[in-house]
């Protein structure tokens, strides 16, 4: 890949950490819980689905941060935007779409269908047990 253009992933994704480590920083301040809001059970429940929000937010979060800091490691390895999989090089197309992807276009589409396969698989064992049951 050229140079230039690993550049500009490069700035993209260094970008997009710092917004994530600054989003972060603010949310951890929020956090802190204030004696106020545990006043009653009302309270007390809004604040626990809240509190719950927050963390799969943080989460998603994490996990996004840990994809931008794989890729960072990728462009300087020099193996970025190649197919993790079958190491064929990503369409600039998608790479454009979805900056963080590992598998191109052929690959996702292979992964997705054995998913889809394992899904399906899963849903027939249930149904089995359903009728066993019934
Ligand atoms: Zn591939």
């Amino acid at each position: 890949m050229e140079k230039t253009i690993l550049n500009r992933f490069k700035a993209l994704f260094e970008r997009q950490k710092r917004d994530l480590v600054y989003s972060g920083k603010v949310m951890n301040e929020e956090f802190n819980l204030k004696p106020d809001d545990l006043a009653d059970e009302v309270d007390l429940t809004s604040t626990e689905n809240e509190t719950g929000m927050r963390m799969r937010l943080r989460n998603r979060e994490a996990l996004f941060l840990k994809k931008i800091e794989e890729a960072l490691a990728r462009i300087s390895k020099g193996t970025f935007g190649q197919c993790s999989s079958c190491e064929d090089e990503i369409s600039m197309k998608r790479l454009e779409a979805r900056p963080t992807a590992t598998l191109c276009v052929d690959c996702k589409e292979s992964q997705e269908q054995s998913e889809r396969l394992h899904i399906d698989g899963h849903r027939y064992k249930s149904l089995g047990n359903k009728f066993q049951l019934g």
